[in-house]
């Protein structure tokens, strides 16, 4: 049933052929700047500055932003596929502007109007880039155990805690940051706000992370200490909601990792495909050996099972429902099957699947970090049973 806060995010679907020019656009970009560049980045772990520079030329940071806030506008549908794409060449770069436009969504569904038309221009633009600021080192899952305090001083809030895991936390300058504003408040999520937290005196980047995969975008620290902001960036202008903000915020960021999942399979397949009917045994491909064709079987299933549900989810999204049941069910089926396409293409690809020569190791690599993202895949099965089992109350 739509509500009125499901309702914010309804958007009508892209004119066709105007989407497929996009998607086109897009392909040839991946195909031309990011494919040459993409394992030197990885291997590197280095941040990929002139693709990042590209992605704010095409309007990547906007993507999701309303048009009147100078936005692209695209409706979930056509947001999945692009990130599908892109992530079926090199997943981590779409994080770079995922995890802005998660940031950019709490603004544009919860802000005030000011708020709104202060911050969405300059992060549509990329001019401003950031992102959401939830987790701490004793609060993953458990959002409302964070121990970051905003108190409020005459017109300003004096924040103070620490932030852990934040995706462009080094090379971002403001983020959508989860604090508690009651830390008393019983139940918990009464006491907590979202506060828009540009960089400044207070607040300081700690450690980068080193991380198996995800390589590029980088993962670190935010320590704030009597860090001031004005009392004006408190998300909506009411203590409180943040809890609410926080996760509503997280249906789209679902849905994104979804379609991130369906890229990394679809890519697993890719390549597998290739590489099954090059490599020789037995004096044939090994595409001609029964074994193979299991696998191939599997993955081919897999990948499309996960599109499916991703595009179900974003569909509903864009209709203006609530999707927590849709986008829990695709965020856990396309990430498990990116997990499960990677591994059996590293099978297909033998022991070359082990050489950084290969491509296929990156996937392996990066698509772990989809069943842990937005909600790990033990709460989205969770989400979904209690939406299947409200729908159905005997
Ligand atoms: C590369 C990377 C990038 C990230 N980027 C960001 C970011 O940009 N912003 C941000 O805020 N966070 C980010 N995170 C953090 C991420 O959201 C958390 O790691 C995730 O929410 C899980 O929290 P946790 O690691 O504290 O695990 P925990 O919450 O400690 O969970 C550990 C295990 O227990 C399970 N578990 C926990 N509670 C329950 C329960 N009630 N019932 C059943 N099982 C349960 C979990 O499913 C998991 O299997 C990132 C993490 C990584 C690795």
């Amino acid at each position: 049933m739509a509500t009125a806060f499901a309702l914010d995010t309804a958007r009508p679907a892209m004119d066709p052929d105007e989407e497929a020019a996009f998607l086109d656009a897009i392909d040839k970009w991946v195909q031309k700047e990011v494919r040459p560049v993409v394992m030197k980045h990885d291997h590197d772990d280095t941040w990929p500055a002139e693709l990042v520079a590209q992605m704010q030329e095409m309007g990547l940071f906007g993507a999701t932003i309303g048009q009147e806030y100078g936005g692209l506008g695209l409706p979930a549908v056509t947001y999945a596929k692009i990130v599908a794409h892109i992530s079926s060449y090199w997943m981590a770069i779409t994080g770079i502007f995922n995890s802005h436009l998660i940031m950019a969504c709490a603004v544009e569904r919860f802000g005030t109007p000011a708020q709104k038309m202060k911050w969405l221009p300059k992060f549509a633009t990329g001019e401003i880039r950031g992102g959401l600021a939830l987790t701490e080192p004793n609060a993953g899952t458990d959002l409302q155990a964070i121990r970051t305090t905003a108190v409020r001083d005459g017109d300003d809030y004096v924040i103070n805690g620490t932030k852990t895991w934040i995706s462009n936390g080094i090379q971002g300058s403001c983020f959508a940051l989860l604090v508690k504003t009651d830390p008393k408040a019983d139940p918990r999520y009464k006491g907590m706000s979202m506060m828009i937290a540009p960089k400044g005196p207070g607040f300081t980047v700690g450690k980068k992370f080193d991380k198996l995969g995800y390589h590029a975008i980088d993962s670190a620290e935010l320590i704030f200490e009597d860090y001031r902001i004005p009392a004006d960036n408190l998300i909506g202008g009411v203590e409180g909601q943040g809890f609410f903000q926080a996760t509503g915020g997280l249906e789209l960021g679902r849905i994104n990792v979804a379609a991130r999942g369906v890229g990394l399979a679809e890519g697993s397949l890719r390549l597998a495909t290739e590489y099954a009917q090059l490599r020789q045994t037995m004096g044939k491909p090994i595409a001609e050996h029964q074994a193979i064709q299991l696998y191939l079987g599997e993955m081919v299933t897999r990948a499309r099972a996960a599109r499916l549900l991703t595009f179900d989810a974003a569909e509903t999204y864009d209709r203006g429902e609530r999707c927590d049941m849709q986008a829990g069910m695709a965020k856990y089926f396309a990430s498990e099957a990116a997990v499960e396409n990677s591994q059996t293409a590293m099978r297909i690809f033998g022991g070359y699947s082990y050489s950084k020569e290969y491509e296929i190791e990156r996937f392996y690599r990066d698509s772990m970090l989809m069943c842990i993202g937005e909600g790990t895949n033990e709460m989205q099965r969770m989400i979904i049973a209690k939406g299947w089992l409200k729908e159905n109350r005997t």
